[in-house]
């Protein structure tokens, strides 16, 4: 990236991290929010990183919306002059908001290709501010009776660790898409008005009656697509239905979960839903 974007992020005068291509390459589809950036000067190392707070796709872009995105976001965006011409042939475009940049001491990074930033892995997906950290200590004190994931299998996920489990949950692009994809109305009111305490107790409910029982009636069927916010957690954290419960995590669908499973579930899910209130308040208010 040039040294002119780059101070200007450094600045905070530029907010807006965009791509714009002819053809549907990444960053398109190829960000979350929670992902780190790492940007570095053209050929250079590297020299800052920061947080993606939320991410925007357009497809079948035409040189008139071009023009309307980059006008829509002039402020964030902090474009040079002549952008606009270079780039109204582009049919996709990707808008990165970034958040919690931060100069980084310079350190050498292998160049994978002539991008000017990389994206690593999204290991530093922020955890839920509410309850989190509550139950973590709560276990922690209480002494876990809960499945030592990490040491007896490796092939599963650890509900333990949030971090963990949306990674390699996002690894799968259909789990990913739960992150990505539009609220329905019912969704997006639930998002707004239900207060974290009213969630939690929500998700505690709706995880014990889906999944909470040993092998569920017609499993795999029990987990609607759209009304309400917790089903899309429960798509995007394979906590849908026993099965991918089984897959994912390792623990057998015959028997029931046990409240220490379904309180870490419950965090999981809040986790989730946090990370998508960010996604949301940042559109509305860029
Ligand atoms: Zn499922």
């Amino acid at each position: 990236m040039s040294g002119n974007y780059l101070e200007k992020i450094l600045r905070g005068e530029k907010t807006i991290e965009s791509r714009f291509s002819r053809i549907a390459c990444p960053p398109y589809k190829a960000v979350a929010p929670g992902d780190v950036v790492l940007f570095k000067h053209s050929g250079g190392t590297v020299r800052a990183k920061a947080e993606v707070l939320s991410v925007v796709y357009y497809a079948g872009l035409t040189p008139d919306r071009v023009a309307n995105i980059v006008a829509d976001h002039s402020g964030g965006l902090a474009l040079e002059p002549d952008f606009i011409q270079t780039k109204a042939e582009a049919r996709y475009a990707t808008l990165i908001f970034l958040h919690r940049v931060e100069l980084v001491s310079p350190l050498s990074f292998p160049k994978r290709d002539r991008r000017g930033w990389v994206v690593l892995a999204d290991t530093q997906v922020p955890l839920a501010s509410f309850d989190q950290s509550k139950t973590n200590r709560r276990r922690r004190y209480t002494g876990s009776k809960l499945k030592p994931w990490s040491r007896t299998t490796p092939d599963h996920v650890n509900p333990e660790s949030p971090e963990g489990v949306f990674r390699e949950l996002r690894t799968n692009e259909w789990r990913r898409s739960w992150w990505d994809r539009e609220l329905d109305e019912r969704s997006l009111r639930q998002l707004h008005r239900a207060t974290e305490s009213v969630l939690l107790e929500r998700i505690r409910k709706r995880l014990t009656s889906a999944v909470g029982g040993a092998s569920p009636y017609r499993d795999g069927m029990q987990t609607p697509y759209t009304g309400n916010v917790i089903y899309y957690a429960q798509h995007a954290l394979a906590l849908c239905c026993r099965k991918c419960i089984a897959d994912w995590y390792g623990l057998p669908r015959d028997r029931e979960l046990t409240p220490d499973e379904l309180e870490l579930f419950t965090a999981l899910v809040a986790a989730f839903i946090q990370d998508r209130r960010k996604g949301i308040v940042s559109r509305l208010t860029h």
